[in-house]
């Protein structure tokens, strides 16, 4: 019943189009089909399609510093998927985090099950721009991905100290630097003991995987802060090798 008079209240609309759907859809027919999943076979460490079968990692992974043991990643970061990511980030379309956190359970429940994280962690965003936009868009996913999976969400643990640029405005390399220092652990109330006692597999959650340096710069903080095995998720991923 609450969720009827929600849904008259509040209609969900179509992540891909943008019409009203019916109660109980997270996205219409046709989008469905526009979403383009990612295929096998993927790199093992972020999760991006890899023409060559014999490799285990594509070319990014194998020539970077890569400290997380797994990855996967669900879409395409193609114009559909542009267009409802950046709707979800920065036009209040907080609902297209149901469609995504429903398609990475469904895609990926059973091998992060059996990772069995003790936590999933959300790239966090600076308080700055938590101020602005609200929200950060990587805990939204991690709560509806943790409520379907039963997985806790731990979002005070690693942290966004230093406020940096967009990413996406920047070359590789500034990239990297543009995020040196930005991200730390709160080793307070997360010192080593309680981190081996409480963290010990972790669940990094991100909307977005580029170049992997946001991630790989989140992973390095987690296992400097005792962390011993962290695994990315993220929900779209660009370009494939
Ligand atoms: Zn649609
Ligand atoms: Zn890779």
């Amino acid at each position: 019943m609450r969720e009827e008079l929600t849904h008259l209240l509040y209609p969900r609309k179509c992540p891909g189009c943008g019409i009203v759907l019916p109660a109980g859809l997270l996205v219409c027919d046709e989008c469905a089909e526009e979403f383009k999943q990612i295929e096998e076979p993927t790199c093992l460490i972020c999760g991006r399609h890899i023409t060559d079968e014999r490799t285990e990692r594509c070319y990014t992974c194998t020539n970077s510093e890569r400290s997380n043991i797994f990855g996967i990643s669900i879409f395409a970061y193609d114009d559909i998927m542009k267009k409802a990511m950046s709707d979800l980030k920065f036009h209040g379309q907080t609902d297209n985090a149901d469609f995504f956190a429903a398609m990475a359970v469904s895609r990926a429940g059973s091998r992060i099950r059996s990772f069995d994280p003790c936590a999933l962690i959300p790239v966090p965003v600076h308080k700055s721009r938590l101020r602005v936009r609200g929200y950060n868009q990587a805990s939204l996913l991690c709560d509806r991905i943790g409520k379907l999976l039963g997985i806790p969400v731990v979002d005070d643990f690693l942290l966004r100290t230093r406020k940096t640029g967009f990413q996406k405005n920047l070359g590789n390399i500034m990239r990297k630097r543009n995020l040196d220092g930005a991200f730390s652990c709160n080793t307070r109330d997360y010192p080593k003991d309680v981190v081996t006692a409480r963290l010990q597999r972790v669940l990094l959650v991100d909307d977005i995987y580029t170049t992997g340096s946001t991630m790989e710069h989140c992973s390095k903080e987690l296992v400097k802060a005792g962390v011993a095995e962290v695994g990315l998720l993220s929900i779209s991923i660009s370009g494939g090798t």
